[in-house]
């Protein structure tokens, strides 16, 4: 059913606590932690708790929950002092666009000039 925990979701695994991540920002429905590979001096991902596979379907699934995570990344943003000069949010969607987790999830890049168009 939309929105329940996947046995194989590495991001279900660390909501759960069963995978281990460095939390910046917990709320009721929303969790931001560090990228393990940062691409930027700050590189957050803001996740909702519960399970879509990508930015789109949650949107449709839980358009409230969509907005609880934009919320959390403008949060992340002011939390990390990047609102200036500015900041990137991506929702990488599909492998060809460099999806690897199909949980949902908004990176949070600043700190760096941010390039446009992006690569
Ligand atoms: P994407 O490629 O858009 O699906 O983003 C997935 C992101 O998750 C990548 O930037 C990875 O570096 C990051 N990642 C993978 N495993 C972990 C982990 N255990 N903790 C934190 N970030 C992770
Ligand atoms: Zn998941």
């Amino acid at each position: 059913m939309a929105g329940e925990p996947q046995a194989d979701c590495l991001f279900c695994k660390i909501v759960a606590g069963e995978v281990p991540a460095t939390v910046v920002r917990d709320t009721e429905t929303v969790l931001a932690f560090r990228d393990i590979n940062p691409q930027a001096p700050t590189h957050v991902l803001v996740i909702p708790k519960a399970h879509y596979p990508d930015a789109a379907a949650l949107a449709v699934g839980a358009p409230g929950l969509a907005a609880d995570v934009l919320r959390e990344a403008g949060e992340i943003a002011a939390q990390e002092k990047t609102v200036e000069p500015g900041y990137r949010i991506v929702f990488n969607t599909g492998a060809g666009a460099g999806q690897t987790v199909f949980h949902a999830h908004a990176h949070v890049l600043g700190g760096r000039g941010l390039e446009w168009p992006p690569g």
